[in-house]
């Protein structure tokens, strides 16, 4: 038949039935090879082989299924124990083939070992070769995983622990958790609790720090708490039942979050107000602002001025170095190793180059402030703000009111980062805004005062504001006294 009709799809079915001694499974073998059987004939395909593994369950750890394990290595080397070629796989549902991730990546991975292969289930033919459907297969073992746990779970002897089973078992238990992870340590989901109640009413974190170690709470790792770890804790979605991974809250195939199987301590709304408190409190995100702390002060500003043979001048970013030991001054800036990208011709003593830039910007500024325009107007978009506010605080209203169905939890949580960020676009605007306006009015103040309680960040960051770059041109060779006719500021276009 297959010499015959090159078009011919020759399929595999797999049915996998099994009898956990609690739940009956409620598809037979002969049923789900006889269902597979008639939807092959629908579609025109050979069923070639029947792979069938019987009280086996797939999300259970050490259970090895036979059929499944030669089904991956069938899929793999291309044809059936009696030499058919494989097309296509049947089930009558994804979880008789996977429970688990690891599963269901060898799965695919085998099946998509060969091209053009066609699968089919209870949601019909699916293309497993189509980008993203290794991550909804993922999310759907996952969610299946969560629901067989909980079954497990449930039927499980309470005390019976985990690690006698030789499961792994995540280092920590959650604060306000006990070890099961799922029932709740009062005391702590108390605490919890309370400590929500109060930052949402106003109180800082750093308060709350305080109340829990005066209460010898402890982080489950042991340690007494840091603010950081009291935010954590707080900001966690673990708190109203939401899963969360790596600050994202997982969502099912609807969009809505996907809730765990623990008891919650708060709920959705209280979570979204005390993030939403803590957020707009802490302006951001609590970290240091900024990428890179630079050491030194003109390091990747100062520019390597050497002319080299052909002509053309080096211009490379110098580097700022610890200078050595014998040497009067702390630190040095160098153009970098020719195997670096650099000629390595110029050398300047840090000290001095960094004074002769420090007074040639305060007197770039100081003249910059005496001509700059002292009329800043008002911010114009007070009003935006107000009504954005406005337009967030009615949603989050007409969320909480039961009898206002048009806000169902998706509505709220698909709306709410739009208008959160308008806010945020605003504010930050607003702040510019004030910054500028205080910055000309402080014009007049003192600059060469104001320069020497800068940090370097702030001082790199005004440099910058107004130098391009400054060229370093090489002293030639010697110990030749320190030239600052050598250094040459790139002023940036004043076009204020
Ligand atoms: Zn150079």
């Amino acid at each position: 038949m297959v010499a015959a009709d090159p078009d011919l799809k020759c399929v595999v079915c797999y049915a996998r039935i099994s009898f956990d001694g609690r739940v009956k499974d409620a598809h037979g073998i002969e049923d789900q090879h006889r269902d597979m059987t008639d939807a092959a004939r629908r579609f025109g395909w050979l069923v070639v082989y029947r792979y069938t593994d019987n009280d086996k369950s797939a999300s259970k750890e050490g259970v090895v299924r036979d059929d499944f394990e030669q089904l991956i290595s069938d899929l793999a080397t291309g044809t059936t124990p009696e030499g058919y070629p494989i097309h296509g796989v049947m089930a009558v549902n994804d979880d008789r083939l996977y429970r688990r991730p690891s599963d269901w990546e060898r799965y695919l991975k085998a099946f998509t070992s060969h091209e053009g292969r066609v699968y089919h289930d209870s949601n019909g033919v699916q293309d497993l070769y189509a980008e993203g459907f290794e991550i909804k297969g993922l999310v759907g073992v996952a969610m299946s995983l969560s629901e067989t746990r909980k079954k497990q779970r449930r039927s499980r002897n309470s005390h019976r622990s985990r690690a006698v089973r030789g499961q792994a078992v995540a280092a920590w238990r959650p604060f306000g958790w006990e070890d099961d992870k799922v029932t709740l340590r009062s005391e702590e989901a108390e605490a919890i609790r309370q400590a929500v109640e109060d930052v949402i009413a106003g109180a800082s974190i750093s308060e709350i720090t305080r109340r829990w170690k005066e209460a010898e709470f402890i982080t489950s790792r042991g340690n007494p708490f840091q603010y950081q770890t009291v935010k954590q804790v707080l900001m966690n979605a673990r708190l109203c039942g939401y899963r969360e991974i790596k600050g994202e809250i997982v969502r099912d195939g609807d969009d809505q979050p996907i809730v765990g199987e623990w008891k919650s301590i708060i709920t959705p709304k209280q979570w979204f107000a005390v993030t939403a408190k803590i957020r707009e409190r802490g302006g951001g995100t609590g970290m240091p602002r900024g990428g890179l702390v630079h050491k030194y002060l003109l390091t990747g500003i100062l520019r390597c001025g050497n002319v080299l043979e052909d002509g053309t001048t080096c211009n490379n970013k110098m580097i700022g170095i610890k200078a050595n030991d014998w040497l009067k001054y702390q630190h040095a800036y160098m153009c970098k190793k020719t195997v670096d990208g650099g000629c390595n011709k110029t050398y300047k003593r840090g000290d001095k180059t960094d004074e002769i830039i420090e007074k040639l910007v305060i007197a770039k500024l100081e003249k910059d402030a005496a001509s700059k325009a002292q009329d800043v107007p008002d911010w114009d978009k007070t009003e935006a703000l107000e009504r954005a506010i406005k337009s967030r605080n009615e949603l989050e209203r007409r969320w909480h009111d039961d009898e206002d169905t048009d806000i169902d939890d998706e509505t709220f949580f698909r709306n709410l980062p739009v208008l959160e960020r308008r806010i945020k676009e605003l504010r930050a605007d607003e702040a510019k805004h004030e910054a500028l306006k205080a910055e000309a009015e402080s014009a007049q103040e003192d600059i060469a005062k104001a320069w020497k309680s800068k940090t370097i960040t702030q001082k790199r960051d005004a440099i910058k504001k107004v130098l391009s770059a400054v060229v370093a041109v090489p002293g030639g060779k010697g110990n030749k006294t320190f030239d600052p006719d050598l250094l040459k500021p790139v002023w940036r276009s004043s076009g204020e």
